[in-house]
């Protein structure tokens, strides 16, 4: 049970439609947070002004609408929130724990993936264009996830020095979440499984900012029957709205959560009212779902 009033979030980016890997992580993270009566959040995450499709948030909100996935509160965009950020950057690189790096591309991709902290002792780094990193601690970090149980990592080895803002000046995904969460209260994240390698990422930097972790959900990736995953670049389907009583019906399936028999034909207020009240957590399959058909 929570010390304080559960509050989730559903944090999309912008730079697609919502497809139905997208619609599953939308419906987990409600359902777990309406089963708990609890707050849930829509936070559109625009940042990376070059990969937002126009449309795309109208084309987000409105599906989650005809799923009966409705938001509390206003929405928060986080193109709104830059100062926010900024001042965060600021005191860490007067603090110390940021540093200002202008490798480029090509050194960085050289470094195989984990930044070597090559811009971590070097002082002044010239102004211009310049990437700010966070210092990662030399011990691993863990959580315990509600569904994939005990994970850890080390930053040091497995990632490096963090960027959390790119060179172009674009604050980073790992920095803006972590902020935005803290922002607004948000106890419990829940979301697909391919964030779960960032969480040790966003739980130090909680740590640097003194703030205490939320409850961490990763729910299984959806995979087309071919074994790709399904992701916006992979051209999936827009969601039709004519189809949402179907849909819903296989998204609750991918989550294993069973509808009886008799709610065969129902339409989308019926299913959900029984799914917020019939959530099971220790139902949902750790490892991906693989769809038998296309969506
Ligand atoms: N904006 C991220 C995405 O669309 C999700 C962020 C999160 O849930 O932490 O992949």
């Amino acid at each position: 049970m929570h010390a304080q009033p559960y509050v989730g979030r559903f944090a999309p980016t912008p730079s697609g439609h919502l497809h139905f890997g997208s619609l599953v992580a939308a419906l987990a993270s409600f359902l777990d947070a309406r089963h708990q009566r609890g707050v849930w959040l829509v936070r559109v995450e625009d940042l990376d002004q070059p990969r937002v499709v126009s449309g795309a948030t109208e084309h987000i909100l409105r599906t989650l609408e005809c799923y009966g996935l409705e938001w509390d509160g206003e929405i928060v965009y986080q193109s709104q929130r830059i100062e926010r950020y900024e001042s965060i950057l600021a005191s860490w690189l007067v603090e110390g724990k940021a540093y200002h790096c202008d490798c480029s591309r090509q050194q960085i991709a050289a470094y195989g993936g984990v930044y070597p902290g090559t811009c971590a002792s070097r002082g002044l780094v010239a102004a211009g264009d310049r990437a700010i990193r966070v210092r990662v601690p030399a011990e691993p970090l863990g959580f315990v996830d509600r569904l994939q149980g005990p994970v850890s990592q080390s930053l040091q080895d497995e990632v490096g020095d963090i960027a959390v803002r790119r060179r172009d000046g674009v604050i980073a995904y790992q920095l803006a979440v972590v902020a935005d969460d803290i922002a607004q209260g948000v106890t419990d994240v829940v979301r697909g499984a391919d964030l779960l390698d960032s969480t040790p990422r966003q739980i130090w930097l909680y740590h640097l900012l003194g703030e205490a972790l939320p409850a961490y959900l990763h729910v299984p990736l959806i995979m087309r029957p071919d074994g790709e995953k399904l992701s916006k670049r992979l051209g999936s389907a827009p969601l039709e709205p004519q189809r949402t009583a179907i849909t819903l019906w296989r998204a609750l399936a991918a989550l294993r959560q069973a509808p009886p028999r008799s709610l065969h034909g129902a339409g989308v207020k019926e299913l959900l009212a029984w799914a917020i009240a019939n959530w099971r957590v220790e139902a949902i399959p750790a490892t991906a779902h693989i769809l038998e058909d296309s969506i």
